[in-house]
This record gives structure tokens, C-alpha cells and sequence, in this order.
């Protein structure tokens, strides 16, 4: 069957059902009239679609041929942003916008499951089209924990984020660590208040922040090996309500990345160190740590067979292994059990305006990109099913 032209035949499909999304865009887990539209789509294309994790969607295909069971996922949700593209089909939820993608990742995934349900004949084992709500604040756990990956048990599986790093035409794939491990902390450091002026009386909180500031940066910068990436970000910090007084406490939050296996260890000495200056000035401690994302790592063997699929997708000249980020992404969960890849779709273009970064109130997408991920998806299925 020739995929090219069947794909390309979709692009006015693509383009509407994108835009579509992209003018109703909803919060995580409140996916509610995108739910209804994925399941919609996939019922119309002979499938039978269920819903998972509240306002997710999963969707088996299943060859005329025994075979291997893969997964292909999108995400769903949209994130706080007011629109300002002035785009026709911009956002009609003020505050809420389609940011960074998905929009387009549903449009692809649903083209893709309608083409290879067409495919059915000539397809050995299983296909599961997932739409997975609430990535951003990564919620593929609820997914997972429902048991997305079993019955049938999933043997590899496949994802892609439109890139707004990487040029429209090029498709990017590594082996290995591509997405960062993420972790929140919330650290309040508890001293004794007083004057200002008789500070030899109080335990000061603030000063005792500055130094657990300036103390962490020497993980990164002394300890961890200057190749793997890592960042310990302070993002806010809140003490005290006056000139004239020493607060009581400090507060700082923050997040700690990591982008390579085994940066687990950055979390212990973070605490080390705070229990340490603490402890040398006198205050207590107390400290919330929350994952958000485990690190991203593609298996060679898929990765591979991905940079195959999209070798034919875009040609071999325009597919790389450039693209790291110290962003996350909670397709790491479903790597956590069973190999598989994920893929950068570019459409950065100048010429249309789509060179904004993901999360930018003028973020948009270079439609063309539309067919090339659809393209992807289906070339990626495909191999990955021959395994
Ligand atoms: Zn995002
Ligand atoms: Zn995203």
C-alpha cells in the first residue's frame, strides 16, 4: 500500500481536526469534549474505543495476523496560557491554550489509526492508540496504573512531540537519555525571629537560605561529572514581612533535572547539604521532594527502527541525533516497562511564524507537519510490528 499518498490525501483532514482541538483547548484531566471527539473519530473509523485514567482514551487494533502488541500514544491536555497567535481557530477558553502541541499529536494519532485500520488485512499483532490526558503535570502513572501496559501485554511502544527546536522537515531521534528526570522540592527552613537590630538573638532563616542557595550549586558544579547535565533551579522564595523583623521561616521551591542514569544520588546530597547548613546555624528543616518525571531514555533497538521509519518519512539526509533537553516528558513511564522510542517532529519555520518556543503565548505550528508525523506513526507501527 502506498502510505505517501494516503497520508498526504489526509492533510485537509489533519489540518481540521488540529485546528479543532487547538480553538477548544482543556486542562489536564478535565479533556472532557476532547475525549468525546477522540472517541467519536475512533468509532467512525470502525474501532472500539474505551475510556482510561477519567478523560483518556485507548484503542485496539488488531491484525488479521497473530504478532507482537505495540502501543502509539498522544497526549491530550493543554496548558494555562492566554492565546496571543490572533490566529482564526485560536483558543476559546481564555487562560487556556494548546501551548505545546498536542492538539496536532491527537490529529496525527487519529489520521494514523484510521489509515492503519484501513491497513487491517495485511497487519500481524496488535496496535493500542492511546490518548494519555494530563501530561504536563505527568500523568501517564494513572495510565499505566490502570494497565495500559498489559492484556495484551505491550511489547514496545512508540511517541512523538511536534519540536519547536528542530526545523520543519526533520525528524529527531537518539538513543538513550533524551528527556530530562524531573523533581520538585519544597523547603522551608524554620529559624527563631526577633529584631532586626538584635540579630545575636534570633536564628535568621533568610540568611540560612541564601547559603543553602549558594551550597547546592556546588553539586552540580564539583561533584557531578561536568558531561552529565544536571540543574538544581530555585524558582521561588518567600520569608519575612518587614524591615525591622526576622521571620520565623523561609521557604524555597525549585526543581532538580538530571539527564543521565543514576542522577538519583544529586537528591541525597541535596538534602545533605541542607541538613549540614542547618544544622551548623542552628534551624531546622523540613523538605518535600515530588518526582514529576523519571528520565526519558530511548532503547537502542526501537530508536532504530524509528530512525528507519522516518529515514522514509523525510529521507535519511533530514533525519538526526541532536536533540537533548533538560524538559520532561512522562512517556518515560511507559519505557519503564517495555523498550521503545520517542521522536522530535520539527516544524520550526521562520517564513510561517512558527519559531516560537512550546509554552509561548504566540506558540504555533507549521502544519505541514501535520502529514509527517501521521507518516511516522504508521512507518513506525509497521516496523515495530515486523520485529
Ligand atoms: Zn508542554
Ligand atoms: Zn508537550
Amino acid at each position: 500500500m502506498k502510505i505517501k499518498p494516503l497520508v498526504k490525501g489526509c492533510h485537509t483532514e489533519l489540518i481540521g481536526l488540529y485546528r479543532d482541538f487547538h480553538s477548544c483547548p482543556e486542562l489536564g484531566f478535565q479533556e472532557f469534549r476532547t475525549q468525546e471527539q477522540v472517541i467519536a473519530y475512533l468509532s467512525r473509523c470502525g474501532l472500539e474505543p474505551r475510556e482510561i485514567a477519567g478523560t483518556g482514551v485507548v484503542a485496539e487494533l488488531h491484525g488479521s495476523q497473530p504478532g507482537a502488541t505495540i502501543l502509539l500514544r498522544s497526549d491530550m491536555d493543554a496548558v494555562p496560557v492566554t492565546e496571543e497567535t490572533g490566529l482564526p481557530f485560536a483558543s476559546q477558553h481564555p487562560g487556556v491554550m494548546h501551548a505545546c502541541g498536542h492538539d496536532g499529536h491527537m490529529a496525527m494519532l487519529l489520521v494514523a489509526a484510521k489509515i492503519l485500520t484501513g491497513m487491517r488485512e495485511e497487519l500481524s499483532g496488535t496496535i493500542k492508540f492511546l490518548f494519555q490526558p494530563n501530561e504536563e503535570e505527568a500523568g501517564a502513572w494513572k495510565v499505566v496504573e490502570e494497565g495500559i501496559m498489559n492484556s495484551p501485554k505491550v511489547d514496545s511502544v512508540f511517541g512523538l512531540h511536534l519540536w519547536s527546536q528542530c526545523p520543519i522537515g526533520q525528524i529527531d531521534i537518539i538513543d538513550g537519555p533524551q528527556m530530562a528526570a524531573s523533581y520538585y522540592f519544597d523547603l522551608k527552613i524554620k529559624g527563631h525571629g526577633g529584631h532586626a537590630g538584635f540579630a545575636h538573638e534570633s536564628t535568621d532563616p533568610v540568611f540560612i537560605a541564601s547559603l543553602i542557595m549558594q551550597a547546592v550549586q556546588g553539586i552540580q558544579t564539583r561533584e557531578v561529572n561536568a558531561l552529565d547535565p544536571a540543574v538544581i533551579m530555585f524558582t521561588r522564595m518567600n520569608a519575612g514581612t518587614s524591615t525591622t523583623i526576622v521571620p520565623e521561616q523561609a521557604e524555597l521551591k525549585g526543581s532538580i533535572r538530571f539527564l543521565y542514569a543514576g542522577g538519583e544520588a544529586l537528591l541525597e546530597r541535596f538534602e545533605q547539604v541542607i541538613s549540614h547548613i542547618c544544622a551548623a546555624y542552628g534551624a531546622e528543616y523540613e523538605l518535600e521532594l515530588n518526582k514529576g518525571n523519571a528520565l526519558l531514555e530511548n532503547h537502542p533497538e526501537t530508536a532504530t527502527f524509528a530512525r528507519a521509519a522516518a529515514a522514509e518519512v523525510v529521507g535519511p539526509e533530514y533525519v538526526t541525533t541532536n536533540i537533548r533537553t533538560m524538559a520532561g516528558e512522562d512517556f518515560s513511564d511507559y519505557l519503564a516497562h517495555a523498550p521503545g522510542a520517542f521522536a522530535f517532529v520539527g516544524f520550526n519555520n521562520p517564513e510561517k511564524n512558527t519559531d516560537y518556543p512550546h509554552h509561548h503565548p504566540k506558540f504555533a505550528i507549521d502544519e505541514d507537519a501535520l502529514i509527517i508525523g501521521t507518516e511516522l506513526h504508521i512507518r513506525a507501527a509497521l516496523k515495530m510490528l515486523a520485529i
